[in-house]
């Protein structure tokens, strides 16, 4: 006498593609961060293999968006698991695989004793998968776990097996089989059901009777005619145990966990996308939680000026995150630049230079491919650089070429060597209601400022700009000019002090609660924004190492910002072009300042000192 061969439980083979991985280094730098919580996910598994091969657990990106109400689809059926994230390689290797294996095993304890495993037959099939990503290596440690309910007193013992064709009528198979999709449609979850032909046995009564387990009543228990029946060979035994099996093996068979190597796969470009977005968000996780990550990236900046300030303002920018920056510049790299402008080398300078603005996109683009950047090789129409009637059309071509590019970007930074090339611009982004930023360099001593936008009283600014300050229009200040007053004059160290302030001072800018259109704020108060501070300026100096904090008011008689030269430029933007060009003194007469010069004149007798130097060299 044969004894009959006792039921074991037969391991489940996992499988990982590399869309899970890339799913979940998504999810755990978005969603799940440094939580240890088990997240939910399903794995896949499919019936019908062969005896002596194990049936495959797959997981990959679908696995932690699929619907549990649609476990099965087709002959696949899905397996509800436990994603635990460890956050360290230490704390991934102290896991403790087999307690959170008894504690899955015992959710399917739970939904057998009550009941729940006879509507949703998905419940006992689950699975626990414990992960370490190493997303600066793109090196993922796991381990999976199918937890199994072994019976340890009265073992399952497995039956001789039969073709189904001799024990039941084609009557009775075909009554089974339209039973079985019937009850599908209205159970996604089935993999058990009921047999019943006790109806065969009369005349008109069905062949066989297909049920949900739910229908299951005492009296079945004992009588032949009703039938257990399954969908899948491959399902853990249903029978409540505290001996839990299940913990996988690697591939020679050893108790250890797994790793999986997806850096050689990546694409470089992405691998350097993912490692820049990931310094950022663990900042976001540890000291910034407030910090708007999209919308940095989001924001369009254009740089007037690829010199020094042009240059390590897109670093500064890069390191924020932004992913949208535009040059301007006329120039062309000459054999002093880079040393001191970040972003050339000395291969730009031969053969009479590269122009600045397309090499600067070149190189940002080489330092992170993620960037979309481009260079315009475009001169700025300035205040008081007089222009010849034949070359005017060319001045107003460029005009239009520069107000489409600011109305195509959020921010403009105005970082060019001369003032008078910032008036146009000011002027611009005012009317068309741009964020504008500027950063300004002496010999040891910057200035970084925001300017206004044109929601104050009587639709003025709601701050100064970088020409509220002057009591007079801007001059070509080029001319006359002796070599030393030509050259960069300023301290190498001070431009970067100054692009990096004018960049932080934009994204604490960006985080105030009133957003980018924010009036003046106490410079002094530190809770203006979750990133601190929000003043107008800051102009600092590196002979006395020190930067005080200002607010600008708004001058109602700017030459750059204030209403009458704004509406003039949306009304007749050849006029104030031509009148800035050729005269400037005339916007002056246009905003006022001559009548308010006059009067201070006609007023000698009364002690009024207006300070209209100009303390800034305006080197770059
Ligand atoms: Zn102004």
């Amino acid at each position: 006498m044969t004894s009959t061969p006792v039921l074991k439980f037969a391991p489940f083979s996992s499988s990982a593609d590399t869309a899970f991985w890339h799913s979940l280094s998504n999810r755990k730098l978005t969603d799940y961060r440094l939580s240890k919580e088990a997240q939910p996910i399903f794995a896949s598994f499919a019936t019908g293999h062969r005896p002596d091969m194990p049936a495959r657990a797959a997981v990959s990106a679908e696995s932690f968006e699929r619907d549990p109400a649609a476990a099965r689809v087709g002959q696949v059926y899905l397996m509800r698991g436990d994603l635990f994230n460890t956050n360290t390689l230490d704390e991934f290797k102290k896991a403790d695989i087999a307690a959170m294996t008894q504690t899955c095993a015992g959710e399917i304890a739970r939904a057998i004793t009550s009941g729940d495993v006879l509507s949703d037959n998905s419940q006992l099939h689950r699975f626990v998968l414990l992960t370490f990503s190493d997303l600066k290596k793109y090196k993922f440690y796991y381990w999976f776990a199918f937890p199994a309910l072994v019976p340890t007193d009265t073992p399952l013992t497995q039956l001789a097996l039969q073709p189904i064709a001799d024990s039941l009528t084609e009557e009775q198979m075909s009554a089974i089989a339209a039973g079985v999709t019937a009850l599908c449609a209205s159970t996604p979850t089935l993999s058990a059901f009921i047999v019943d032909m006790r109806g065969s046995d009369e005349d008109d009564g069905p062949a066989a009777a297909v049920l949900p387990l739910t229908d299951m009543a005492p009296e079945m228990f004992d009588d032949e005619r009703v039938l257990f029946a399954v969908m899948d060979a491959s399902g853990v035994a249903a029978h409540t145990s505290k001996h839990v099996k299940g913990v996988e093996k690697d591939s020679k068979g050893r108790l250890v966990p797994r790793v999986c190597d997806l850096a050689g796969t990546m694409d470089p470009t992405r691998l350097a996308t993912t490692a820049v977005d990931l310094n950022l968000k663990l900042m976001r996780w540890r000291l910034m939680p407030s910090v708007d990550l999209e919308r940095i990236a989001a924001t369009k900046c254009l740089l007037l000026g690829a010199g020094t300030l042009g240059c390590n303002v897109a670093r500064a920018l890069l390191g924020w995150g932004v992913r949208h920056i535009t040059f301007v510049d006329n120039g062309r790299v000459s054999f002093s630049n880079p040393v001191r402008q970040s972003l050339f080398q000395f291969e730009d300078c031969l053969d009479g230079g590269k122009p600045k603005a397309e090499t600067a996109a070149l190189r940002l683009r080489q330092i992170f491919p993620g960037v979309t950047t481009r260079g315009i090789v475009m001169s700025i129409p300035m205040a008081g650089h007089p222009v010849s009637p034949a070359a005017f059309p060319q001045t107003m071509a460029n005009t239009r070429k520069l107000q489409s590019l600011i109305s195509e970007h959020d921010v403009v930074f105005l970082l060019t060597d001369t003032r008078e090339a910032r008036w146009l611009p000011t002027v611009i982004a005012a009317a068309e209601n741009k964020v504008c930023m500027t950063a300004a360099l002496g010999f040891d001593t910057y200035v970084a400022m925001r300017h206004g936008h044109p929601s104050g009283p009587s639709g003025n600014m709601t701050t100064g700009c970088y020409f509220c300050n002057d009591g007079t229009a801007p001059q070509n200040s080029t001319r006359d000019r002796t070599l030393d007053q030509q050259c960069t004059v300023s301290r190498p160290g001070v431009s970067m002090i100054a692009a990096a302030t004018v960049v932080e001072l934009l994204i604490s800018l960006m985080h105030h609660p009133q957003g980018v259109t924010v009036g003046l704020t106490d410079p002094s108060d530190d809770d203006a924004s979750p990133m601190g501070a929000v003043p107008q300026q800051i102009r600092g100096s590196v002979s006395g190492f020190s930067s005080m904090l200002f607010a600008g008011h708004p001058f109602s008689h700017c030459i750059a910002c204030s209403r009458k030269v704004v509406d003039l430029w949306q009304s007749d933007p050849e006029r104030l072009l031509r009148d800035a060009v050729n005269d400037p003194k005339l916007l002056e007469d246009l905003t006022g300042i001559t009548e308010m010069k006059a009067l201070v004149d006609n007023l000698a007798d009364i002690d009024i000192d207006i300070d209209i130097s100009d303390d800034e060299a305006e080197a770059n």
